[in-house]
This record gives C-alpha cells, structure tokens and sequence, in this order.
C-alpha cells in the first residue's frame, strides 16, 4: 500500500533522513520508536508530503505523492492535486490541530466536503456515524475547547477518517494528554487496528506497540536502525541502539 524509498531529507545542512525505506502493506499497523529527534515526525510529514524529499520517493499504491512522472523526470505536483492525494492519508497530531471555530461535526465534515467536493447533507451522516463510533455522538454541536483533550482526539480521528483515507498516520496522539485519557484514545486506535484500517503510529507507548503494531520500526538519528514484527524488536531487539532506548523508556 504504502512504499517509502530512499528517502533522503536535510534542512540545511541537518540531515533528519538518511536513505529510509519503509513499506506498509494493507491493513498492517506499524509502530515507529525512537529518541526525540530521530526524524519520526519528519518521516510522517514526508510520507503526507508536508515536507519534500531531497532524494528517494514516497508511493501510495504505486502513485507517487507530490509528483507526477514523466519520463525519467519528476515534477511536483499543484497544490490542489497534492490536497487532493492527502485525502487518502489521514493524519492526526500531537497536538489535536481541530478547527476552534467550528464545531465537532463541522470539523468533521470540512475536508470530505471541500476537498474532495462531496455532497454536505451526504457527508453529515457519516459524520455522525463517525462520531458515534469514537463515542462522542452526544457532542456534535459542541466546539473543541468544550471538550477535554482525550474528546478532541478522538473528534481528530473521525475528522480524519472523514474523507475515507487508504492510510492512517498518527504522531504522538497520546503525548499530550492527561495520563487517565491515553486510554480512551488508544482504545479507539486499537478498534481501529482491529477492523483492518492501515495505520502507522509514532508513540512512545510500548505496551500499546506490542499488542497492536505488526511491524515495529526503530529509528535513531535520521535512520531505520531495526525493523520486525513488533514481539521481536521489542523483547528481543537486535541492534544495541534499539536495547538501550527500550532500556531506558520500558
Ligand atoms: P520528537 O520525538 O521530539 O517528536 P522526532 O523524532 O519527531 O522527535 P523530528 O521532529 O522529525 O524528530 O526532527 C528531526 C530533526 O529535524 C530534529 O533535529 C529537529 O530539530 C529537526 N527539524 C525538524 N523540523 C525542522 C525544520 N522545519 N527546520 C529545521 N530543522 C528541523
Ligand atoms: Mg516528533
């Protein structure tokens, strides 16, 4: 589903990315561990074209993200096209990201509507059943700062699903939340996992990592130092970079 290749990404003379490959098959979760810094945000914001590459490319079911090919040469792709290949990637931040002056369902029901053009009576059913199924049917017509942060994140995920995505990104949903609200997010995650979405998560939650992820990817200083299946790399990691990062948060 997803093909990352070669990735190479630098800013200035930073190098965040250094030859990452990555591959996503349909309905896989994989979990992406590493240090602060390593590039694991940066790696997501590539993969939805939020940053270029310098080098490599990033496939969605063999379409190219952010360029078209012809020939042997690559060129980006306008704007609206590159809006409209995000729909097919959902993301969800750290840090929520809702629109504050709109409410739960209108936050929803924006992209499905504006992006991809589709009908708003048509897309508010689904908005509500979106919503039903991260469990906040009763708050539809309120606005985010309403609702606690576990509630915004959970609006998050709906709003993502919105537009009906092939591929689910999530940096450090958890990260900013009140420890007795990790929970409820995860869970909605894991009912996500569990009905075959294609998810790949950045989480610092290793339990979480253990009993959902397919593959684990660990990542350290711009690269993929170890990847497997997830009981691998965590109990029995390869790499010593690997064991002393899961030393030091397990
Ligand atoms: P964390 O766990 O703290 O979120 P991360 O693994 O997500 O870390 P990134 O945010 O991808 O790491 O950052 C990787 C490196 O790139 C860091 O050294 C960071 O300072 C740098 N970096 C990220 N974004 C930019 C930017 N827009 N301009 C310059 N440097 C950046
Ligand atoms: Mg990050």
């Amino acid at each position: 589903l997803l093909e990352v290749h070669g990735v190479h990404k630098s800013y200035g003379t930073l190098e965040v990315l250094h030859d990452v490959d990555l591959t996503v098959q349909p309905g896989e979760v994989t979990v992406i561990l590493g240090p602060s810094g390593s590039g694991k945000s940066t790696l997501l914001r590539v993969v939805n074209h939020l940053e270029k590459v310098d080098r490599g490319f990033v496939a969605l079911d063999g379409d190219l993200i952010g360029y078209s090919r012809s020939g042997d040469t690559l060129r980006e792709l306008k704007e609206k096209a590159v809006l409209a290949q995000r729909t097919q990637i959902g993301f969800v931040f750290q840090s929520f990201n809702l629109f504050p002056h709109l409410t739960v369902l209108e936050n929803v029901v924006e992209a499905p509507v504006s992006a991809q053009g589709r009908k708003r009576s048509e897309v508010e059913v689904e908005a509500r059943e979106l919503l039903a199924r991260v469990g906040l049917a009763d708050k539809a017509d309120a606005r985010p700062r309403q609702l606690s942060g576990g509630q915004q994140q959970r609006v998050a995920i709906a709003r993502a699903l919105a537009t009906k995505p092939r591929l689910l990104l999530f940096d450090e949903p958890t990260s900013a939340l009140d420890p007795e609200l990790v929970g409820e997010v995860l869970d909605v995650i894991k009912a996500l996992a569990h009905d075959g979405t294609t998810l790949v998560v950045v989480t610092h939650e290793i339990g979480f990592a253990r009993e959902v992820a397919d593959t684990v990817v660990f990542m350290d200083s711009g690269r993929i130092v170890e990847q497997g299946p997830a009981a691998q790399v965590i109990d029995d990691p390869q790499h010593p970079r690997t064991k002393a990062f899961l030393d030091k948060v397990l």
